[in-house]
């Protein structure tokens, strides 16, 4: 018997709710990682790699991602899931329309709802102002964590921004990344 997120994750497959559809998708990306996992990564929308393997951040930000995971909680991408806001590619890695926004939420809405983080990290503006429901940029969001949910949101740099931007937003980054792990230990969670 499929579980529940592994049906969404073939509905999902055959998605055809926005023009990305038939924009040139190679592959709808769902996410991937432990279905019960504690911890979840929000990140925008797939690029040219994600979208040819259907593997979420495994291009350049996705090394970044995973080295920093590792380096300041211990743990390996096996052990959190890793999602987007957006599952298919914007052509050209534009940036994620307002009505490819809407269309794609239920999918991460219903991935939230099964997989219930106790810690959700969104990478950079989109899914950080999606699911704050705010206008405010994300240099003002990150630095604190909000309650979500059943659980708590912490926003930081999307790591494609602090591949460009160096030191600061690294920095900032790994401590946005150890306030993640202070929250899963203080909700008993995955340390
Ligand atoms: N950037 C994202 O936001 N998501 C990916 O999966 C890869 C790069």
């Amino acid at each position: 018997m499929p579980t529940p997120l592994e049906v969404l994750a073939e509905e999902a497959s055959a998605c055809t709710k926005c023009k990305l559809a038939t924009a040139g998708r190679t592959k709808v990306v769902f996410g991937m990682g432990d279905p019960e996992a504690d911890l979840m990564f929000i990140g925008e929308a797939p690029g040219a790699e994600e979208d040819k393997q259907g593997l979420p951040f495994v291009g350049r930000s996705g090394q970044l991602l995973d080295k920093v995971l590792f380096e300041e909680l211990g743990i390996t991408r096996e052990r959190v899931w890793i999602c987007n806001l957006i599952k298919c590619r914007p052509p050209g890695n534009r940036d994620p329309e307002p009505d490819e926004i809407e269309a794609c939420r239920p999918w991460l809405e219903r991935q939230i709802e099964l997989i219930e983080p106790k810690v959700i990290v969104t990478l950079g503006n989109f899914a950080t102002k999606l699911l704050l429901e705010t206008k405010e940029g994300i240099t003002k969001l990150r630095g604190r964590s909000y309650p979500f949910r059943t659980g708590v949101l912490i926003p930081t740099f999307h790591p494609a921004a602090v591949l460009r931007g160096g030191g600061e937003p690294m920095a900032q980054m790994r401590a946005d990344f150890i306030r993640a792990k202070q929250a899963l230990a203080g909700a008993g969670a995955l340390a």
